[in-house]
C-alpha cells in the first residue's frame, strides 16, 4: 500500500502516438496494449497497491518473442547490400528459434529525436531457422524508422514484439 496521488500519476501509461501505430494490422496494436496496461494502472492505484503494475511494463529482458510486450534482442550483424537496403540478424539466446508462420511479421520499436516510432518487418530467415532471425529492410531518405535502422552496429540491441499475421496455407489445399 504506497504512493501519493503526484506518483501515482507518473507511473499512469501514456497513450500511444499515431507514430507507435505500424498500421500492420497487428493483434494486439499498440492500442489495446495501451487498454490493458491503463486497465491494469486503474486497478493497481485503487488498491494503492504498485506490486499489481509489475507485470507486462512494456519490456522483457528475455528471448521469449511476445505480441504484449517489447523484448530486447542482440544485433550479431548487420551487412549493406544496396545503397538503401540492409540484412539484418538477431540472436536468440540459447538456440531458440521464433518458429514463424508463413508471411508473419514482427513490429520493431525505435527512438527518433526523441520520438517514438513503431514499424513491421517480416523475417527473411526460415520460420524455424535455429539461433538467429533476419530481416531485411529498406530504408528511406526521409523515413523515421529508416533513420534509426542506419544507425545500428553490430552489438547493438533492438526491441520486437509479434509475431503478427500470416497466411493460411496447407499444401495442396484451396483455403477460404
Ligand atoms: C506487415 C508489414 C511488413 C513489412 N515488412 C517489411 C520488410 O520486411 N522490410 C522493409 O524494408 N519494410 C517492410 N515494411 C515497411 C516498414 O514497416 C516501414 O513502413 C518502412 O521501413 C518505412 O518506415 P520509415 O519509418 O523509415 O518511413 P516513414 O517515416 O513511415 O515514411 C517517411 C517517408 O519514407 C518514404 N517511404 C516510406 N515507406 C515507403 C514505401 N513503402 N515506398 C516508398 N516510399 C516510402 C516516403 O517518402 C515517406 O513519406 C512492412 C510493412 C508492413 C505493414
Amino acid at each position: 500500500m504506497s504512493g501519493s496521488e503526484e506518483e501515482w500519476r507518473a507511473l499512469k501509461p501514456r497513450e500511444p502516438s499515431p507514430s507507435q501505430c505500424c498500421g500492420g494490422g497487428c493483434q494486439p496494436c499498440v492500442y489495446d496494449v495501451y487498454e490493458q496496461q491503463l486497465a491494469r494502472w486503474e486497478r493497481a492505484r485503487a488498491a494503492r497497491d504498485k506490486g499489481l503494475l509489475v507485470e507486462g511494463r512494456g519490456e522483457s529482458g528475455n528471448s521469449e518473442l511476445s505480441p504484449d510486450a517489447f523484448t530486447a534482442f542482440s544485433l550479431s550483424w548487420v551487412r549493406q547490400l544496396t545503397e538503401d537496403t540492409y540484412q539484418c540478424r538477431f540472436e536468440l539466446p540459447g538456440n531458440g528459434s521464433l518458429r514463424l508462420g508463413l508471411g508473419q511479421h514482427l513490429v520493431l520499436r525505435g527512438v527518433v529525436n526523441g520520438l517514438e516510432v513503431q514499424r513491421a518487418y517480416t523475417p527473411i530467415s526460415p520460420g524455424n531457422a535455429e539461433g538467429y532471425f533476419e530481416v531485411l529492410i529498406k530504408c528511406y531518405e526521409a523515413g523515421l524508422m529508416s533513420q534509426y535502422i542506419k544507425t545500428w552496429k553490430e552489438g547493438d540491441t533492438a526491441f520486437w514484439r509479434g509475431p503478427f499475421g500470416g497466411f493460411p496455407y496447407r499444401p495442396n489445399k484451396q483455403l477460404r
